[in-house]
């Protein structure tokens, strides 16, 4: 039990109000798409960590693999060799297109983003980056930069960035017009740069944002711009990544691009701090004039749960399945809409769907404290989501992928019954 003063502690540090209920949860055990309360209390889990329990809480495979390795050996840091870590390279360097063969590993999504921007300045010897806006891309002082949605910015001094106009198909100025949004990245470059950049970084769905899919054809396009600058592309797929969208395994795919950079985090480790960057040997090169060292990345234990992942992933066939149940869970969300008004918008892919609530339709106002109020509904039913977008007007819904058809009914259900009740 954790002391009162302590909670607290916790509570206010810790805890984001946009994206958690004012009630806290204290959790205390998880069981794949399950989690507990320290009342015994169960709930559906459809927001996975924030996304980071990719095949289910405590799956027994993924402990077994933590469990063995850990008796053996936790730690010797990375200045020894171990089979695990050049095991989990190989098989994620696998499932990559392109030449994406070089691998490093790291502790969390922020990390990996500021592994990513830094080989992009080096490689490139330029400092500006392209971000969009609406982009969340981590917390730390230099991610921070990228990531575009106030509620998280801290005003500290933050340098060659630029936030261009948001692809956003729903919100977006230019609707699902990729070539206007992608002209806007040109424009930027043009005015705002000597014409040289070092990057570009997007999310293929952004997943803190409100589950936001780029406007078709607009990732194919930016890249050649950014090319043509002399800049890399990176894509973050900390939350796109692993089969999640289930028509594709890495969610640049969707968009018909090979990215120069790749970052992932949350799904890789099923819980585990892991995170990874992958990029071409080129790429990599910049950085052996130095020494790239991280105490933690590619430990041992984290190895063996890591590989275990994409095992599990693999011999559970969770793309199909995130394929199948979200096209099911999309197809009622859309049935909703037609009694419900204030569902503004459903999108998505596989088991990665937001849920946009207006209060009305022609305007698309925000309705955020409505989503405040139905998010405790659902809470008190025994579901949990996410909450997102820059007005906390966006159910997030990215479950382990474990989660059936029948929980994706049993969720639908109990939002249509909260709606109902507003
Ligand atoms: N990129 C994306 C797309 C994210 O959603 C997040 C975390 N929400 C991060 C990066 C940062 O990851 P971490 O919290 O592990 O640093």
């Amino acid at each position: 039990m954790i002391p009162k003063q302590c909670w607290i502690f916790f509570s206010y540090f810790f805890f984001v109000p946009e994206q958690c209920s004012s009630v806290k949860l204290n959790i205390v055990e998880g069981k794949m798409q399950y989690l507990y309360d320290d009342s015994g209390r169960r709930y559906l889990d459809a927001f996975a960590g924030i996304v980071t329990v990719s095949c289910g809480h405590c799956h027994p495979e993924i402990l077994n693999a933590i469990t063995e390795q850990s008796k053996l050996l936790q730690h010797a840091t990375t200045i020894y060799l171990h089979h695990t870590i050049g095991d989990f390279a190989e098989s994620l360097a696998a499932k990559m297109p392109g030449n994406l063969k070089v691998v490093y590993f790291v502790n969390s999504g922020s990390e990996a983003n500021e592994l990513a921007m830094m080989m992009a300045r080096l490689y490139t010897g330029s400092l500006g980056m392209i971000s969009l806006r609406n982009a969340y891309h981590g917390g730390s002082s230099s991610t921070l930069g990228l990531t575009a949605l106030n509620t998280w910015k801290y005003p500290i001094p933050e340098g060659h960035v630029h936030h261009v106009m948001n692809p956003d198909p729903y919100r977006g100025a230019f609707g699902a017009d990729a070539a206007s949004y992608a002209n806007d990245v040109q424009d930027h470059i043009d005015y705002g740069t000597s014409g040289k950049v070092a990057g570009f970084i997007a999310e293929t769905m952004q997943g803190v944002g409100g589950a936001v899919e780029l406007a078709p054809g607009y990732l194919k396009l930016v890249y050649d711009i950014i090319h043509k600058a002399g800049g890399v592309c990176i894509a973050d797929e900390v939350q796109t990544g692993f089969g999640r969208t289930g028509s594709h395994y890495w969610g640049f795919e969707t968009q018909g691009v090979i990215p120069d950079i790749v970052t992932m985090a949350k799904g890789i480790g099923n819980g585990l701090p892991l995170g990874a960057v992958v990029t071409t040997p080129e790429i990599a090169s910049v950085l052996a004039q130095k020494i790239q060292f991280n105490t933690f990345g590619g430990n041992p234990v984290c190895s063996a749960g890591g590989l275990a992942v994409l095992r599990v992933l693999d011999k559970e066939k969770r793309q199909a399945h995130c394929a199948d149940v979200g096209s099911h869970l999309l197809e009622r969300l859309r049935f909703l809409m037609e009694r419900h008004d204030i569902i503004g918008n459903v999108r998505g892919r596989g088991l990665m769907v937001g849920i946009e609530l207006v209060t009305d339709r022609d305007n698309k106002t925000p309705a955020k404290a409505e989503t405040a109020v139905v998010f405790e509904k659902l809470r008190e039913l025994g579901v949990l989501v996410g909450k997102g977008g820059l007005h906390g007007n966006v159910f997030r819904i990215k479950p382990p992928m474990c989660f059936s058809k029948d929980d994706a009914d049993f969720l639908v259900d109990a939002l249509d019954y909260s709606l109902s009740k507003l």
